[in-house]
């Protein structure tokens, strides 16, 4: 069966685009990566976790993917904390790929197809390079090789930007216009270099991603992806690089996420790598730092909540919007996944066996609406998902089914006859962990999951909880009902809400 048709907008063309790979039903993904100085932070997953959704759905959707996410390895950043830890460079850099490596396992993201690194990538970055020079669109300047922007007539066409309007007065160090950019900088005392037709040094900012693509992908791939940050300089720089060197267009299709807004809308996050000099990623990070118990570090953010929780909290807004942090944002989202599982739950506890639709008939509007939705939500979450990866309405669909399950739930009736009410929603949930990696877990694993976290956050002693649970099970054994109220009040104090069921009592956290 043939892949089915994608639709994405393509910063490139400001429209959306039909995905119509090179290579039929296989899409070459290309992602910028994280330049590796430091721990993986909320701003930086929100591209992990986009493109890892994007990997998902279209492999669901029966495309062959072939995925390339980069590691910047050689970088100013990385230099100069090495330095000051007195540290070789890659050693620095190695600790924070498998910091990253931990993270984004415990995230559940797919791992790449590709991971290439900078400091593996020497030979096809002085290749480019050299074809660069060969063509005419580069040339060297004390051991230096320039960019020049003004040899290729494309230059702008993604961010739209034009040269007059890049250009200034003084053209520092050798350039011969103020926007040509290096694509190899000549060694300084002090900082790592390798050899090169042009002298010792180093790669420049750009011309890495152009090399890793074309060594894992090729020369022409078919979306390449990135945050919005990167639109300029980065990748109106790597189109210029690879088109020219190659001849070829570079990507069929320009993805790029939004960023995280932190407090009052400054911009945050999205820096996955090759931020743009005197940036305000340290104003972002200076921000962010003061969010109360840096849950803006992911692995932080990990011992907060569930690491579908955090997820949700990405996948919930629109790709291209800006994404809001604050400190309640992860709990927001925790409260709403569990309402998501919660649903799940008391779906899978209904009985009967009657035909759906007379069960449905006889039960009333709201067990139609269940069905009606459970029947229609594949096809919806399709709809929403192909025309521009919609995972907010589709997550939108979800919502909306676990709300009408709810409220059926509240019917007398429902316990024991509508189960086959609910028998295509529970299918249609299913879309979820296999599309989005939410609702993986089985419902007594997440609460737990949950439990463990929620009182480690908030100071609790598991132990206490249980003595007082078990206090509260004996006295109500011994008929000391205002004993029993007593301690379930304690426990409400501590966040512990006690459920009496049938077979026992059970608790969980209030998470709202
Ligand atoms: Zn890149």
């Amino acid at each position: 069966m043939p892949a089915h048709p994608i639709r994405l907008y393509d910063t490139r063309t400001r429209s959306i685009q039909e995905v119509q790979p090179v290579e039929p039903d296989t899409v070459k993904l290309y992602l910028c990566g994280m330049t590796v100085y430091d721990h993986c932070h909320v701003g930086h997953a929100r591209a992990m976790m986009v493109y890892d959704a994007l990997v998902r759905y279209l492999r669901h959707r029966r495309w062959n993917v072939q995925f390339a996410r980069n590691i910047t390895d050689i970088d100013d950043k990385i230099i100069t904390k090495a330095k000051a830890e007195g540290v070789e460079p890659l050693e620095l850099a190695q600790r924070y790929i498998d910091s990253f490596h931990e993270d984004m396992e415990a995230l559940g993201t797919v791992p790449p197809d590709f991971e290439p690194r900078v400091s593996e990538t020497l030979d096809g970055i002085r290749d480019m390079i050299g074809a660069l020079i060969e063509r005419g669109h580069a040339y060297v300047a004390d051991g230096t090789v320039w960019f020049d922007v003004r040899s290729d007539a494309d230059y702008g066409s993604l961010s739209g930007r034009t040269l007059d309007g890049l250009q200034s007065a003084d053209p520092e160090g050798g350039k011969r216009f103020s926007a040509d950019f290096a694509l190899w900088k000549a060694a300084k005392p002090g900082e790592p270099s390798w050899p090169s037709p042009w002298g010792p040094g180093r790669p420049g900012w750009h011309i890495e991603c152009s090399a890793m693509a074309v060594d894992t992908l090729g020369k022409t791939i078919d979306i390449h992806g990135g945050g919005l940050d990167l639109v300029f300089p980065h990748h109106e720089n790597e189109i210029a690089q690879s088109e020219c060197a190659t001849g070829c267009r570079f990507s069929n299709i320009w993805m790029h996420n939004g960023l995280l807004t932190v407090g009052s809308g400054a911009k945050g996050g999205g820096r996955s790598h090759r931020e743009a000099e005197g940036s305000d990623e340290d104003q972002v990070d200076a921000k962010m730092g003061k969010s109360k118990g840096n849950a803006f570090v992911i692995r932080n953010a990990l011992e907060l909540v569930p690491a579908e929780a955090v997820r949700l909290y990405y996948l919930q807004t629109h790709y291209r919007s800006p994404l809001p942090w604050n400190d309640d944002a992860l709990l927001e989202s925790l409260a709403m996944l569990a309402r998501l599982y919660e649903a799940r739950e008391q779906a899978l506890s209904f009985g009967g066996e009657e035909d759906a639709d007379n069960v449905a008939r006889s039960l009333g509007t709201d067990a139609m609406k269940v069905l009606e939705l459970g029947r229609s939500f594949r096809d919806r979450f399709y709809a929403a998902m192909d025309e521009d990866f919609n995972t907010s309405a589709a997550l939108g669909l979800a919502f909306e089914l676990a709300r009408a399950i709810n409220r059926l739930g509240n019917h007398k009736k429902a316990k024991k006859r509508a189960g086959p009410v609910v028998g295509p929603a529970i299918g249609a949930l299913t879309l979820l962990p296999e599309t989005l990696g939410l609702l993986t877990m089985s419902g007594e694993d997440f609460q737990e999951e949950v439990r463990t976290k929620r009182l480690k956050a908030t100071g609790v002693a598991r132990e206490s909880v249980e003595q007082l649970l078990a206090d509260r099970q004996a006295a109500r054994e011994s008929k000391d009902w205002a004993q029993a109220d007593a301690l379930r009040d304690q426990l409400d104090q501590l966040g512990v809400i006690v459920m009496d069921t049938p077979t026992g009592p059970t608790w969980k956290v209030r998470l709202e």
